[in-house]
């Protein structure tokens, strides 16, 4: 169902094309995105989201030269990366859903780039973890641009001072913005937010758009799009992206 608020999507490639092919639409649509307003294709980077995937996919993914994944969960991402990042060393692999922070320590040994920074605490966890296993993956913060009660992120006005407690407390260093619109409303005036803030943060990366308006997130400045049914088709699972998220610092014991 399309509602008139809704951007057109992106052109989709036929339902029974292949990874292969449907790589090679939603790079073509990027790129096309990109010249469009005059921006180099070449600086936006293609997150191929594979939470709930069959491996068989993501190994088409992988010989068709896709190197950049993304994950909504540590523990499927655990069972299912090690192989694969063994067999491809030069795969870079994004965690893109909550962050418990007694999943922390699995994260920063999996994960090359965290885009869910999304509360003190955690950041504090990072910075701990990063000294303990000598390596730190890249940090992106959430932020919560629909200001949304049930969902993860920092509020728009809170971005500054969040940065600086990241910066000066915790010795991170972050660089860029993430952001999920809320799914029913127009996205534009979200991703406007989002690029607005890393730009006046001085933060390089912007983390937006999903199958249904990665084109316009790039024309909006997206450097990164996640993208899965776009690429891999519907999600056979029910979509993970329901599970319980931590609001409060309190709420963090349950996840799988
Ligand atoms: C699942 C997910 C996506 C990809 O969504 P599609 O609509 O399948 O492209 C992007 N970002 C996040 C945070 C997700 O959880």
């Amino acid at each position: 169902m399309t509602r008139a608020s809704k951007p057109p999507a992106p052109p989709a490639p036929p339902a029974d094309a292949d990874v292969a092919t449907r790589l090679a639409t939603v790079r073509g649509v990027i790129d096309a995105a990109a010249h469009a307003v005059g921006r180099d294709p070449a600086g936006v980077s293609l997150v191929a989201v594979s939470k709930v995937q069959p491996v068989e996919k993501i190994r088409a993914a992988l010989e068709a030269g896709q190197r950049v994944f993304g994950e909504n969960r540590v523990q499927e991402a655990k069972a299912k990366w090690p192989e694969l990042k063994a067999r491809y060393p030069d795969v870079e692999l994004h965690l893109i859903g909550p962050l418990q922070t007694n999943k922390v320590k699995d994260a920063v040994a999996l994960f090359d780039v965290i885009q869910t920074v999304d509360r003190e605490r955690l950041a504090e966890a990072l910075a701990a973890e990063g000294k303990r296993q000598g390596r730190l993956p890249r940090l992106l913060v959430e932020v919560n641009t629909g200001e949304e009660a049930q969902k993860a992120g920092i509020a728009p006005a809170d971005v500054p001072a969040f940065l600086a407690a990241c910066r000066d407390s915790h010795g991170l260093e972050i660089a860029g913005l993430m952001a999920i619109p809320p799914a029913e409303e127009e996205p534009a005036m979200h991703f406007a937010l989002l690029a607005d803030l890393a730009r006046k943060a001085g933060l390089a990366e912007v983390s937006m758009g999903m199958s249904g308006d990665y084109d316009l997130a790039v024309r909006m400045g997206a450097t990164q799009v996640r993208v899965g049914t776009a690429l891999f088709g519907e999600r056979l699972k029910p979509a993970t992206e329901a599970a319980p998220e931590p609001i409060h610092e309190g709420a963090e014991a349950g996840e799988g």
